[in-house]
């Protein structure tokens, strides 16, 4: 097991202490490395991570920095370096009213669609909208991520418009029962492994760790569910 490599579907390496609680993090062979506020994109920029593939967007939390200077200046990245692409975006009820979420995340939606790029979705609990909005903004994107995934009976739906579901240790909180019904619900060329470090759960150890717990719980190996959700991570990146 000690050669293996994995994909981080979500995470936000430009967050100070990201990497501190995250022990294999040097195993990762692709790091999809999200940003949440237009001060992060300098920093994404110029990241580092070996690895890393770059997400520009301005979260649900911070949708009122959303304005038609950042706009123009997601367009300007996207242009310049065809490498990039669009996250973390979303829709987020527990956080405010959705309403003055909606246009900053179409928005961006249509930005990613425009120039064909992968886009990286925080959703809790507005499955419908979200369902809306990718309908009607997501149509051009290469990939869409939905990040954190764990309302399965949304999985159909968002299937058919071609979304891949990214799976987070917290699932781990789940009974047994839940958990299968949440990882019987994947397609396999549709699943994705994230942390969201650094906002890891207390009991994180680990994307090996991780991988090998839920694995035992749905009897399956961690390997067999790295190397699908790597295989998967590579072909929508094209890395
Ligand atoms: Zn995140």
């Amino acid at each position: 097991m000690n050669g293996t490599v994995f994909a981080d579907a979500h995470l936000h390496p430009t967050e100070a202490g990201f990497s501190e609680r995250y022990p294999d993090i040097d195993r990762a062979g692709i790091l999809f490395g999200c940003t949440a506020r237009t001060s992060d994109w300098d920093a994404m920029a110029k990241c580092v991570a070996p690895n890393a593939v770059r997400f520009y967007g301005v979260h649900p939390w911070y949708s009122e920095e959303w304005d038609c200077g950042s706009a123009e200046r997601l367009a300007r990245i996207l242009r310049d370096d065809p490498e990039a692409h669009v996250g973390e975006i979303g829709l987020d009820s527990k956080h405010g009213e959705i309403s003055g979420q909606r246009s900053a995340f179409a928005e961006q939606l249509d930005i990613a669609s425009e120039f064909g790029r992968i886009t990286n979705v925080h959703m809790i609990g507005c499955e419908k909208d979200i369902l809306e909005s990718l309908r009607a903004h997501a149509g051009g994107c290469r990939a869409i991520i939905l990040h954190s995934f764990s309302s399965e009976s949304y999985v159909k739906p968002f299937s058919e418009i071609g979304c891949m579901f990214s799976v987070n240790p917290r699932v781990l909180a789940r009974s047994d029962a839940r958990l299968m019904r949440l990882m019987s619900s994947i397609p396999e060329d549709r699943l994705l492994l994230e942390t969201d470090a650094p906002y890891v759960p207390k009991e994180f150890a680990g994307m090996r760790d991780f991988t090998d717990r839920l694995a035992r719980r749905i009897g399956t190996t961690g390997e067999e569910l790295m190397s699908l959700a790597l295989d998967n991570a590579r072909r929508i990146a094209d890395v």
